[in-house]
């Protein structure tokens, strides 16, 4: 049952993901990192949760879709600082176990 309920995400939702989560039904966000945080992040259309979030509560028949960004943010920075993301850019496999 994930109508009316919460995701956590340690890093904003991609727009793919975003969309997903407005049809199920979550009508609230927390998350972490920003994509923009991601160092190889291309973010389609420029998407930006809070931007999407605003767009869907202005639709009369959408369920309304809370956004809280930034919870943790520094925490998941250091995570995501130690991510090989050079390695992650130019091999098929990633070697995550070093
Ligand atoms: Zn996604």
């Amino acid at each position: 049952m994930l109508a009316g309920g919460t995701l956590y995400s340690s890093c904003e939702p991609c727009i793919m993901c975003s969309f997903v989560i407005t049809q199920v039904g979550i009508t609230r966000v927390v998350f972490a990192a920003r994509g923009t945080d991601i160092p190889t992040y291309k973010p389609l259309l420029g998407a930006d949760l809070e931007v999407a979030a605003a767009w869907v509560n202005s639709q009369r028949d959408w369920a309304p879709l809370e956004i809280v960004g930034g919870f943790m943010r520094e925490r998941a920075l250091r995570a995501i600082s130690t991510f090989p993301w050079s390695e992650a850019e130019n091999r098929d496999v990633i070697d995550t176990s070093q």
